[in-house]
């Protein structure tokens, strides 16, 4: 099992994904974005494996070098798949709101950390640099042919499921 913890950080309230093995300890922890002084406390006890980013925007990166030098780990980011632990996630690429955005996905749980690709309720801004509206429409068709059930953990805000932003018309 995949035990979730979220904290929310920083101005913006980013949602600060530490994702657990329980069976192994081992852990990853995604878009550091702020406050590394409520972050780090958590960590205590895990083997923290990788730090990851959704995209670099500073809402989500903003307590990266703190973690990175408080864990020893490594930032991944460009892998096709990151494991720890019994636990796999597959990187989607979904550029749009950002040039380099990906969700990550764990198939065996049917669990998604969109980043600032997918909110309750709404897509994420396309308006910014490096932003395409184009390529937000393909990362969204994308994430509609991932299974309804799938919970959507984002960047901000409550989560939400696949089936869910269908029916709001979010997606597909
Ligand atoms: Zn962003």
């Amino acid at each position: 099992m995949i035990e979730i913890k979220t904290i929310k950080v920083g101005m913006l309230q980013t949602n600060c994904y530490i994702l657990i093995d329980d069976k192994s300890n081992e852990a990853v922890v995604i878009d550091p974005g702020d406050e590394a002084e409520k972050i780090l406390p958590e960590l205590e006890g895990l083997i923290v494996k990788f730090v990851l980013l959704t995209h670099a925007h500073y809402d989500h990166v903003g307590a990266l070098e703190a973690v990175l030098r408080a864990t020893g780990a490594p930032l991944r980011k460009d892998e096709e798949e990151i494991t720890f632990g019994q636990e796999t996630l597959t990187v989607i690429k979904t550029p749009g709101h950002t040039s380099d955005g990906v969700c990550f996905y764990a198939q065996a749980h049917n669990y998604l950390f969109a980043g600032d690709t997918l909110f309750y309720g709404m897509y994420g801004r396309t308006d910014l640099p490096t932003s395409s509206p184009r390529e937000m429409v393909l990362a969204l068709k994308k994430l509609a042919e991932l299974p309804p059930e799938t919970n959507v953990f984002s960047g901000h805000g409550r989560p939400t499921t696949i089936k869910q932003e269908k029916e709001f018309g979010t997606i597909g």
